[in-house]
């Protein structure tokens, strides 16, 4: 089966539940069948709750424990056409939007969703950054970012990190929230944590905050940009249009985001940026990660984001 790219093709892949009940039953038992329990191959659809009943020991295998899908009503058919919008759409799809495209109940049960779907996308924390790389920083959530000091002026601004690879169309991507630009708390750990210290050069601007990298072994490319706008656009040309695709998607899509949910966002943002090469994929990449990612419960999705 091709990976669905248009929305006839998903229509055709997945016409009803059953289709999408096959989809499921496929990805868990890629060869088929078998009881947990007893082994036997055969099994029957206990469709009201998503079971397939051992036909000898009667033995019931849940098709979505263990995945985000896990104690969901809504039909199946939705949330795969909700990954299908995140998967395939250069912008994702806000609640409101997807609320109005699928019919589903209320705003918050798509709003659910989708921040479920966001919980599968989080960056692997093993694969680590390596060659030249970018380490920048932004502030998202003021209409204007102009303060004291050349933009870095504190405020209720929320401040962006972000580690970019300079290696073309496959250089992956880091975002992370920082609660200020001191080196030991914030820079430091999430820089270092980013990347493979002994095979990475990280170009910074000239921010004091940065300046230790060096003093604990990092190749460091220090380079003070200037109140000129378009040299720090030549010299960090990677940050810069991440930043600015960021902000412009959260400001578009979204009409701007609340720090308490932002860090999912942000995990959404990065995972199509660093999957951007295999576009045509994306529908079945992002399907997998929902399918093997942790269940997480409203009451979690909700308390356990920074507040
Ligand atoms: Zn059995």
């Amino acid at each position: 089966m091709g990976f669905p790219t248009t929305v006839f093709e998903f229509l055709e892949t997945f016409p009803d539940e059953a289709a999408c009940w096959r989809y499921l039953r496929r990805a868990r038992w890629p060869r088929g069948f078998r009881c947990p329990r007893c082994d036997h191959r055969r099994s029957y659809r206990i469709e009201s709750r998503r079971l397939e009943q051992c036909v000898r020991c009667r033995y019931q295998a849940s098709l979505t424990a263990g995945t985000v899908l896990h104690r969901s009503r809504l039909p199946l058919r939705v949330w795969f056409l909700a990954i299908f919008f995140v998967a395939r759409h250069k912008q994702g799809i806000s609640a409101l939007q997807l609320q109005r495209d699928t019919g589903v109940g209320s705003y918050q049960t798509a709003w659910t969703l989708l921040h479920k779907v966001r919980s599968a996308l989080a960056a692997d924390p093993k694969r680590l950054l390596s060659g030249l790389v970018e380490a920048d920083e932004t502030y998202l959530g003021a209409p204007h970012e102009k303060g004291r000091r050349g933009g870095r002026a504190r405020g209720k601004k929320t401040l962006i990190g972000a580690v970019v690879e300079r290696q073309g169309p496959r250089g992956q991507l880091r975002l992370g929230l920082l609660a200020s630009h001191t080196y030991e708390h914030d820079l430091g750990p999430f820089v270092r944590g980013a990347i493979e210290g002994h095979r990475t050069t990280v170009r910074t601007d000239g921010l004091d905050g940065y300046r230790p990298l060096a003093e604990v072994g990092i190749e460091h490319e220090r380079i003070v940009v200037g109140p000129d706008r378009s040299r720090g656009v030549k010299l960090f040309p990677w940050s810069h249009a991440v930043f600015s695709n960021l902000k412009s998607w959260l400001r578009g899509t979204f009409h701007g985001v609340s720090r308490k949910h932002l860090p999912r966002y942000l995990d959404e943002f990065v995972y199509r940026f660093n999957e951007r090469w295999r576009e045509k994929e994306l529908f079945d990449r992002v399907l997998g990660r929902a399918l093997q990612a942790d269940p997480l419960p409203y009451h979690r999705l909700t308390a356990e984001l920074v507040g």
